[in-house]
C-alpha cells in the first residue's frame, strides 16, 4: 500500500476552495494558517492515523477558515449583564446615553478643539472644555479630569501632600476591588500616612491631636464597598473642614461614586452628592465618571481654585489626562443633568437603576414558559422577585428590588453543582454571552436590565446544555 503524502502548501492554495479564503483574509494570514495545520497534521500522516479525505485541499481548506474566522472575531464582545449588579466594574459599569456615542463618534472621526481656544485661536486646555458644566452643575471653583478616580486620588494626594503626613480615620483605610488601597495609594503619592481614631469611632479630637508641623492634609475617604454598623461615630464632614481650615490644612473628600443629584428624588438609596460636599467646605472632592455619574471611566477632580491650579501644573497630571473621547462623552453626559426631569428617561444607568419591580417582574413571566421549553424537564423555571444592587462600591448594603428567571436544576443534590456550571457555560457560550449568577442551588438571570429582549431571544435556540 502506498503511504499517503500531506499535500503541499501550493497544492492546497491553488485548490479553487482557498480563492475566497486568500480573497477574504490575505496571503500571508492564509499561509501562515495552512502551514501551521500542515504542521500538526504531518505526525498523523506519517503514523497512518489519518485518511487521504481528511488531508484533501477541501477539508484542509475549510479547517484554516474556521481558524483564520476564529482568529478574527474580536476579543472585546458584548455581554447581558443578568448578574443583578447594574453598575459592574468587570462588565465595563455605565451605559453611555445616544448623545455621549454620538459625541464620541465625532471626536474619534474629526479633528478637534481638545487644546485649542477658537476665540482666540491660541492654545486651549483640555479640561475647559467641561470645566463650565461641572462648575454649574457642583457649585466648584474649577474642575480637572484624570483617567479614572484612584488616578484622580493619587494625583491629588501627590499634588498637595508630598512629603507631608496626610491625616486620616483608620474606619477609611479602606481597599476597593483591584488593588486600590488607600494607604498604598498615598505611599505611592509619597504622603506619609497618619492614621487616626479606630476602625469604629473616630472623633474630631482624634484629629485634632494628630495635627503637627509636618501635616500636609485632611483626607476623608467614602466608604464605598463596605458599611461600619452598631457603635460608630465620624466627624460630620462640615466640623472636619472646620478643623482643618483652622489649621491651615486643605480637606480632601474622595467621594468614590459621589452623585451630582439627590438620588432619593427617584427613590433610590440617598448617595452624598458632590455639591453637599463642596457646600459643607470639602477643599477637593474626587469621583468617578463611569459609577453613578453613568458616564465614561473619568476622574473628576473639583474643588478650589488655587489647589486645583496646584494638581494642573504636576507633572502626573500629564501622565494621567483623559483622552479626547472621554471628554466629548462626558460632556455629553454633563449636559443631560442640565434637565433633572428628563434624566432617568436619558441616562441608560440611572433608567436602568430606577426600572419598577414590577416592569420586570412582568418581562420575567413573559419569557418564563419559553426558557421552560428551551431548557426541558430537567430544569425548574420560575419568574421570582430578587434583589439586585447598584454595584461599583455605590450602596454596598442597599438592594434593588427586582426580578429574575430563577432555573434550578430537578437532578441529584450530587449532580446540581456541575449541572449549573454547565448551564452557566452554556450561557456563556452564546453569540452574545449571557451573565447571571449561581446562588442557593440556582442559576440566576436578573431582568432588569434586559432590555434588548428581541436579541437576547433570538439566539436563545443555539442554547446547548452539556448534560
Ligand atoms: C471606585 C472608587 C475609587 C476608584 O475609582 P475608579 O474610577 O474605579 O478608578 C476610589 N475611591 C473610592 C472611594 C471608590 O469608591
Amino acid at each position: 500500500m502506498m503511504s499517503l503524502r500531506l499535500p503541499s502548501i501550493d497544492g492546497v492554495l491553488r485548490h479553487p476552495a482557498c480563492v475566497p479564503l486568500l480573497e477574504r483574509h490575505g496571503r500571508e494570514s492564509l499561509l501562515a494558517g495552512l502551514r501551521q495545520l500542515l504542521d500538526e497534521l504531518r505526525p498523523g500522516v506519517l503514523n497512518g492515523q489519518l485518511s487521504a479525505v481528511e488531508i484533501s485541499p477541501e477539508v484542509l481548506a475549510g479547517r484554516v477558515s474556521e481558524r483564520l474566522l476564529q482568529q478574527q472575531r474580536s476579543h472585546v464582545r458584548r455581554v447581558f449583564n443578568l448578574t443583578g449588579t447594574v453598575l459592574h466594574t468587570n462588565l465595563g459599569r455605565a451605559l453611555l446615553p445616544e448623545e455621549a456615542i454620538d459625541a464620541v463618534q465625532m471626536a474619534a472621526r474629526y479633528p478637534l478643539n481638545l487644546e485649542f481656544d477658537l476665540a482666540s485661536g491660541k492654545r486651549g486646555d483640555r479640561d475647559d472644555l467641561i470645566e463650565g458644566l461641572i462648575r454649574e452643575l457642583t457649585g466648584a471653583e474649577a474642575v480637572t479630569v484624570a483617567n479614572n478616580n484612584a488616578a484622580a486620588v493619587l494625583l491629588t494626594l501627590n499634588s498637595l501632600g508630598a512629603r507631608k503626613e496626610g491625616i486620616i480615620s483608620r474606619g477609611e483605610l479602606i481597599e476597593i476591588g483591584g488593588a486600590f488601597r488607600i494607604p498604598d495609594i498615598m505611599a505611592r503619592a509619597g504622603v506619609r500616612l497618619h492614621e487616626v481614631g479606630t476602625t469604629n469611632r473616630t472623633h474630631a479630637r482624634d484629629y485634632e491631636a494628630a495635627i503637627n508641623p509636618r501635616s500636609g492634609l485632611i483626607m476623608r475617604v467614602h466608604a464605598s464597598n463596605y458599611s461600619i454598623e452598631g457603635f460608630t461615630a465620624r466627624v460630620p464632614t462640615a466640623e472636619l473642614a472646620e478643623l482643618a481650615h483652622r489649621h491651615g490644612l486643605p480637606l480632601l473628600e474622595d467621594l468614590g461614586s459621589g452623585s451630582l443629584l439627590d438620588l432619593t428624588r427617584w427613590g433610590l438609596p440617598a448617595e452624598p452628592t458632590v455639591r453637599q460636599a463642596l457646600l459643607d467646605g470639602a477643599d477637593i472632592v474626587t469621583f468617578s465618571g463611569d459609577k453613578l455619574l453613568g458616564g465614561p471611566q473619568a476622574g473628576l477632580i473639583v474643588g478650589r481654585k488655587e489647589l486645583i491650579a496646584k494638581i494642573k501644573k504636576n507633572p502626573l497630571k500629564r501622565a494621567l489626562r483623559v483622552d479626547k473621547l472621554t471628554l466629548a462623552a462626558l460632556e455629553a453626559v454633563l449636559g443631560l443633568y442640565r434637565d433633572p426631569d428628563r434624566l432617568a428617561e436619558r441616562l441608560p444607568s440611572l433608567r436602568l437603576l430606577t426600572r419598577p419591580q414590577a416592569d420586570i417582574f412582568a418581562q420575567a413571566s413573559r419569557l418564563q414558559p419559553l426558557m421552560a421549553e428551551i431548557l426541558g424537564s430537567v430544569w425548574q423555571v420560575s419568574a421570582v422577585e430578587a434583589l439586585g444592587m447598584i454595584g461599583s462600591g455605590s450602596q454596598p448594603v442597599a438592594r434593588l428590588p427586582s426580578a429574575a428567571l430563577c432555573m434550578r436544576p430537578q437532578v441529584s443534590k450530587r449532580l446540581r453543582g456541575r449541572c449549573l456550571l454547565n448551564l452557566e457555560a452554556a450561557l456563556r457560550a452564546l453569540p452574545i454571552p449571557v451573565l447571571g449568577r449561581i446562588d442557593d442551588d440556582a442559576l440566576w438571570l436578573d431582568l432588569r436590565q434586559l432590555d434588548d429582549e428581541p436579541a437576547w431571544l433570538a439566539q436563545l435556540p443555539q442554547l446547548q446544555v452539556e448534560s
